[in-house]
């Protein structure tokens, strides 16, 4: 079956999702797209046979022809329309966030739980990258006996100026708090945040950032924040066990030795590292959507991770742990 999608949201991540829908998957057809400046939509619909541009995304998600919806456009307006989704009970791809508060988020899951069936999938791409999924498995598979520490980085070359100290949490931690949870299965409980002497590239940026995490099970997270790095896009991940460690590997396809020097490369940004993670995202979005339904990162999952957002952002102003409290899960989401 063909999955015939509307695009919400023509900015950086929409587009290239477009990209993906129509270059390089199977199985999903864009037919209608939207974004609050019509002349981008315009543009857009131009390049793809077939597709109709709509002057607001309810009508675009109201659409006859419109199997699915992928949100794209900016985090507050996500709430809007992923309840107009559900309402319509047509299975809808977030980018994340799910919602920018956690009353916001509540009430999406609300929706979805009076649905009945799930409907919403959250774009935290990590959990289908290839690396982090050995990383997984090879965790639950007892190889490195009970995980205890996970070891995490995120380190970005670069910032533009509109990025704020926040943001290193709100948009950046968010990533390694999801795949927190994922890893260990387990709600995080707890939030410190601290900052060392700041990088001078970084101008009044609080930056870097290490997080602390308190995991349910009562291990242990600790995330280094980096954006004015300079270097390259370097995602780290190390999980330490009771008689063993695994890690990422360097992402590098080769290694080149020369003159006495071992060199590979580190990703220039998000984009290059975690293409196919995104193409693999929308392959089980796509399957799912199919069967009208959803799979993958739910809205309980984003809610959480909002609710560690939340605290971390209270951690970094209090300079305590912040505990993270989360409403009973749904069955739902079980
Ligand atoms: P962006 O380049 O600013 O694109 C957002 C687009 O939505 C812009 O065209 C924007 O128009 C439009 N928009 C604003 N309000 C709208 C509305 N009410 N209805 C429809 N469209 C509206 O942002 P982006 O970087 O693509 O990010 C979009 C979302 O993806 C964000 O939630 C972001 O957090 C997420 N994201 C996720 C990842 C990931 O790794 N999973 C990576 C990047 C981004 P204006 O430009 O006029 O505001």
């Amino acid at each position: 079956m063909t999955v015939k999608v509307g695009v919400i949201g023509t900015g950086m991540i929409g587009l290239d999702h477009i990209r993906r829908l129509t270059e390089v998957l199977a199985g999903a057809r864009v037919v209608a797209v939207s974004d609050i400046n019509p002349e981008r939509v315009a543009a857009v619909v131009e390049r793809i046979p077939g597709a109709r541009a709509y002057p607001t995304g309810e009508a675009l998600i109201d659409a006859a022809d419109v199997d699915a919806i992928l949100i794209a456009s900016w985090g507050p307006t996500h709430e809007a329309y992923l309840l107009h989704a559900i309402k319509a009970g047509k299975p809808v791809f977030c980018e994340k966030p799910l919602a920018t508060t956690q009353e916001a988020c509540l009430r999406v899951i609300d929706a979805e739980v009076a649905h009945g069936k799930r409907l919403v999938q959250v774009g935290f791409m990590r959990r289908f990258d290839h690396a982090y999924r050995v990383l997984k498995d090879t965790v639950t598979s007892g190889a490195i006996g009970a995980p205890l520490l996970y070891h995490a980085a995120h380190r970005n070359p670069s910032v533009p100026d509109t990025y704020t100290s926040d943001m290193a949490i709100i948009d950046t931690l968010v990533h390694d708090i999801d795949v927190a949870r994922w890893l260990f299965d387990e709600e995080v409980t707890g939030i410190a945040i601290r900052a060392p002497r700041a990088n001078s590239k970084g101008g009044i940026l609080r930056d870097p950032i290490f997080a602390l995490m308190d995991m349910a099970g009562g291990a242990l997270v600790t995330v280094e924040v980096s954006v004015n790095i300079d270097y390259a896009y370097d995602i780290r991940g190390e999980m330490s066990g009771e008689s063993g460690t695994v890690e990422l590997a360097e992402s590098n396809a080769v290694v080149v030795k020369s003159k006495g020097v071992a060199a590979g490369r580190v990703p220039a940004d998000w984009r290059e590292r975690f293409i196919t993670a995104y193409d693999e995202e929308f392959r089980a979005w796509l399957a799912a959507a199919a069967q009208g339904t959803a799979t993958g990162p739910s809205a309980w999952d984003g809610y959480a991770a909002q609710a560690v957002c939340d605290a971390g952002v209270r951690a970094a102003a209090s300079g305590e742990i912040e505990p993270v409290r989360l409403r009973e899960r749904p069955g739902l989401y079980q």
